[in-house]
């Protein structure tokens, strides 16, 4: 089978995660099976358009690397790809239609519909178009009057490659609209079309369509076309993991993870293991290894929990492996402006120490700061730590002093740093919690950082001990 796979978004807006995993699911499917993956945008609500969203579409899926084979700037046997260039492919397809008696104009105003769904309300049966169908409907007028659906209600039993076998009622079947009065088609029509005519084999996309979904097999058989085969991913959920995960949630855009140093092939395994296993527990995944192993069978039936914290850690190991000449470059665009100043050797050392702790590029400044500047000091290091502060500020005197001394006759070699505080440690007869925290309190104004020897042998002897001396004056 020539497995082609579509990704359809409407231009309403950014594109959150739960979209994109829909489209990472299909270009998924599509690479596993050597197969094309295409970008279809579904642009036929002109009151709904958000200006700019189809190139905020694009930037993400190429910022993932999710390249797509056809599209509307990629040219493809079964273009064009923006379905407002596509209406006279849609009128056609409605022409058939009424000609096999199977659409009709709908005669009636919004006031006599409203007034029928009324009725049917206050009777409290659902709302049935198709109980109400015209008998002599007017000739459909193009772009002035809605052209309906003429459906012939079944109950349906159907399989959706997820969610396993569906059903509904003939209640599910009903005339719905194929073009509206201003020309456009229905997301309901267009899509059937477009499947067919783009040759899609596989459509993947959210579990709100599975309600029309018996409308669409009225259609499909209407049509005489052969449905697609469909698979519906339950939605990702909150952290919370009761209800659809949404802004509020803090869920980013996917540009704004890769512009805070998010690595594209973080993004692409987390988004990928949101309800979607290979059977094993393994986590971690390279792209290749997500397109050889993919299948639709193993995509969970109940929603994913967005997990933030879990895409951290994912982060964090994706960036330790980076080999520090990838993380170099990368980085480049993260450091601080004070770090202008200083010479590429001096940055790789300051990224090979932070590599270790660095959990997305945007967190460099923050991590790396005192390499660059002296930091005035900030007594609530000291009094925010509980066994610093309660040994009192003669005594961390005292203590630093010591150390002062001993590093003054240091070359600032590793090595030797690492003996000379260890050395301290029995001297002063303190534990690491207690000198260690306070000399890294003093020589970085950070509350963490590095290992102590490395960073300080980094630093320099004359910056550290000044921000010694420095220390030992507040106290
Ligand atoms: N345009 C639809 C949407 O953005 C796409 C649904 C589909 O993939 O068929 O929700």
């Amino acid at each position: 089978m020539d497995v082609r796979t579509r990704f359809a978004p409407s231009p309403t807006g950014y594109i959150h995660v739960g979209n994109i995993r829909t489209a990472l699911f299909a270009w998924l499917l599509a690479k596993h099976n050597n197969g094309s993956f295409i970008l279809r945008i579904e642009d036929t609500d002109k009151n709904r358009e958000v200006e700019g969203s189809i190139e905020h579409v694009i930037r993400c899926l190429k910022g993932l690397g999710l390249y797509y084979d056809e599209g509307p700037d990629k040219a493809g046997e079964y273009g064009p790809y923006r379905q407002s260039e596509r209406l006279e492919v849609y009128r056609q397809w409605a022409e058939r239609l009424i000609q096999s008696g199977r659409a009709y104009s709908d005669p009636y105003s919004k006031d006599e519909l409203d007034e029928f769904r009324k009725q049917a309300n206050a009777n409290h049966q659902p709302f049935l178009y198709r109980n109400h169908r015209p008998e002599n409907p007017p000739v459909w007028e193009y772009g002035k009057t809605p052209l309906r659906f003429k459906s012939e209600p079944k109950d349906y039993q159907w399989h959706d490659e997820v969610m396993g076998n569906l059903s509904a009622g003939k209640e599910a079947v009903d005339d719905f609209i194929l073009i509206k009065s201003d020309g456009y088609p229905t997301y309901n029509f267009a899509h059937i079309v477009d499947d067919y005519e783009m040759k899609i084999s596989h459509i993947l996309r959210g579990q709100e369509f599975i309600a029309s979904t018996p409308n669409y097999l009225n259609l499909y058989e209407a049509l005489g076309i052969e449905q697609p085969i469909l698979a519906t991913p339950p939605p990702v959920l909150g952290p919370s993991g009761n209800k659809k995960l949404s802004k509020r949630d803090g869920a980013k855009d996917v540009l704004d993870y890769l512009k805070e140093g998010y690595l594209e092939s973080t993004l692409v395994n987390f988004i990928a293991t949101l309800g979607w296993n290979d059977g094993t527990t393994k986590e971690l995944y390279s792209i290749e290894e997500l397109i050889k192993s993919f299948s639709l069978d193993r995509i969970q039936k109940s929603g994913a929990r967005f997990d933030e914290r879990r895409l951290l850690w994912m982060n964090g190991n994706y960036i330790r492996e980076l080999p520090i000449e990838e993380l170099d470059k990368r980085a480049s665009n993260y450091f601080p402006v004070e770090a202008k100043a200083y010479p590429e050797e001096y940055l790789t050392k300051v990224l090979s120490l932070v590599q270790e702790r660095l959990k997305y590029l945007a967190e460099i400044p923050s991590l790396t700061i005192f390499f660059f500047v002296d930091l005035p000091v900030d007594p609530t290091l000291i009094s925010n730590n509980k066994k610093l502060a309660d040994i009192g500020n003669e005594k961390l005197k005292e203590l630093l002093e010591e150390v002062n001394e001993t590093l003054k006759d240091s070359d600032f070699s590793i090595g030797d740093l690492t003996n000379r505080l260890n050395n301290l440690l029995s001297v002063t007869g303190q534990p690491p919690a207690i000198l260690f925290s306070l000399v890294r309190i003093a020589t970085t104004q950070a509350p963490s950082s590095p290992p102590l020897a490395e960073s300080m042998a980094l630093i320099g002897k004359e910056r550290t001990l000044s921000r010694l001396s420095q220390q030992i004056k507040s106290l």
